[in-house]
C-alpha cells in the first residue's frame, strides 16, 4: 500500500491515544487530521473528506454509531474502521453492518493497526475502481445514440462544404482558410463518434481465429504509413518478433485496432522523429505472448499515468482520450490479457501488452 499521502481522520476524545496515533502515522507518511469529537469529525470530513476515518465508538457529544451514519452519508467510499474500548464488540459487529470495513480493540498493537487500513484503503480503492467500470452500461446506451445525434448534421456540414468548395473562389486566402479549417472539424468529430462506437461495439466472438502476431503488426505498420505520411519520414521502425511465436486466438481487426492505437499514440509522442522499437517474445512460462512498443518521444507525466486508461482522458487538443480505454477494454475484458505502461516525461514511453497463447477468451 502507498501510504503516501492519503488523508486519514482520527476521531477520538483521549488526547493521548490521539496523539499517539498522529506520531505513528505521520511517520509513515500518511496525512493525519484530528477531531476531538463527532461534531467536529462531521465538520472536517465535509470539508476536505478523508480517505480513511478510525472512529472511536464512545465520544463525548454524538454516538460513534451517528457519526458512522453521517459520514458515509458525505461520501460513501471514506472507509472506516471502528475503535472500541472494553466490550464494545457487540456495538462494533453492528457497525460493520453499517458500512465500516472493520473494527479494532484498543490497546491497538501497530501492526495489526496498519493492516487493517491497508485493507480497508483497498476495499475503498477496488470500490472506486468498479463503479468506473459500472458506468460503461449508460455509455453503452449512450454512445449510439450520440454517434446518431451527431452524425446526421455532420454529413449536412459535408455535403455543405463540398458545394461552397466547389462554388466559391478559393484564391482567396481567407476564404480556403475557412473552409479547411470546418472540414478539419468536422473529420475530427467524425473521429471522435467512431472512437465512442468502437469503444462500445458488442464482442462478436464468432470471428475470433489464430492469429499471427507478425501479420498483425505488419498491417498496422501500413495503416500508419497511410494515414501518418508526413511523419512516418522521421521515425525509424525496429520491429524484432519471435519467428516460433504461437498464434493467439482473437478477433484480427480487434487486435489490429489495439496495436494501432498504441503505435498512433507513439508517432504522435514523436513529433519531431524518434525511434519506435516493437518486440513480441514468448513469456518466461510460455503461456503468455508478450508484445512491447517503446518510443523515445515526449513521455508521459507522473501524475498522468493513472488517468491514462479513462475513457476520454487526453492531453491531445484533437485527441479523444478514447484509444487506450478501447485497447484496455479489448485485451483485458475480451482476452484475459494485460496492458501496462511506463513511462519518463522526455524520455519515452513503453507500453507492454500480454496475450495468453493460443487460447480463446473465456477458456
Ligand atoms: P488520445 O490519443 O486520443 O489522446 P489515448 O487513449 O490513445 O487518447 O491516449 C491517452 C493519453 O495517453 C494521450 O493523450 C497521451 O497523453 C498519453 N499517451 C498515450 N500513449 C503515449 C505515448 N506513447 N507517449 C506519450 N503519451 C502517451
Ligand atoms: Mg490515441
Amino acid at each position: 500500500m502507498g501510504a503516501l499521502g492519503r488523508k486519514i481522520m482520527v476521531v477520538d476524545d483521549n488526547q493521548d491515544f490521539v496523539d499517539f496515533i498522529r506520531k505513528v502515522l505521520e511517520s509513515k507518511d500518511f496525512r493525519v487530521s484530528i477531531a476531538l469529537d463527532g461534531k467536529t469529525a462531521i465538520e472536517k470530513a465535509v470539508f476536505d473528506i478523508p480517505e480513511l476515518v478510525l472512529l472511536d465508538l464512545k465520544l463525548p457529544d454524538i454516538p460513534g454509531e451517528e457519526v458512522l451514519t453521517r459520514i458515509k452519508e458525505i461520501d460513501k467510499d471514506i472507509a472506516v474502521i471502528v475503535i472500541t474500548g472494553y466490550g464494545g464488540e457487540q456495538v462494533a459487529v453492528d457497525m460493520m453492518r453499517k458500512g465500516a470495513t472493520d473494527f479494532l480493540s484498543k490497546p491497538i498493537e501497530y501492526e495489526v493497526l496498519v493492516s487493517s487500513m491497508k485493507n480497508a484503503l483497498e476495499i475503498r480503492d477496488a470500490q472506486i475502481e468498479d463503479r468506473r467500470f459500472d458506468r460503461y452500461p449508460s455509455l453503452e446506451r449512450f454512445f449510439p445514440f450520440l454517434a446518431h445525434e451527431i452524425r446526421n448534421p455532420l454529413h449536412a456540414i459535408s455535403g455543405a462544404l463540398a458545394i461552397i468548395q466547389r462554388r466559391s473562389d478559393l484564391k482567396d486566402e481567407i476564404l480556403a482558410q475557412s473552409v479547411k479549417i470546418i472540414h478539419e472539424e468536422v473529420q475530427h468529430l467524425n473521429e471522435f463518434v467512431q472512437g465512442c462506437l468502437n469503444f462500445v461495439r458488442p464482442p462478436d466472438a464468432v470471428r475470433f481465429i489464430g492469429v499471427e502476431i507478425n501479420e498483425v503488426i505488419s498491417a498496422v505498420m501500413n495503416v500508419i504509413l497511410h494515414m501518418l505520411e508526413s511523419e512516418s519520414k522521421k521515425i525509424r521502425v525496429v520491429t524484432n518478433v519471435d519467428p516460433q511465436l504461437p498464434k493467439v486466438y482473437a478477433n484480427y481487426e480487434e487486435l489490429k485496432q489495439v496495436f494501432l492505437n498504441i503505435v498512433k499514440n507513439a508517432y504522435e509522442a514523436m513529433p519531431d522523429g524518434g525511434q519506435l522499437t516493437i518486440r513480441a517474445c514468448l513469456g518466461s512460462d510460455s503461456q503468455i505472448i508478450e508484445i512491447t512498443f517503446i518510443d523515445n518521444g515526449i513521455g508521459i507525466k507522473k501524475e498522468n499515468l493513472n488517468k491514462l486508461f479513462n475513457p476520454f482522458f487526453t492531453t491531445k487538443l484533437r485527441g479523444t482520450g478514447l484509444g487506450l480505454a478501447l485497447c484496455r477494454r479489448i485485451i483485458v475484458e475480451r482476452y484475459h490479457g494485460k496492458i501496462h505502461i511506463e513511462s519518463k516525461e522526455n524520455k519515452g514511453t513503453t507500453v507492454k501488452v500480454e496475450l495468453p497463447a493460443g487460447r480463446g477468451p473465456g477458456d
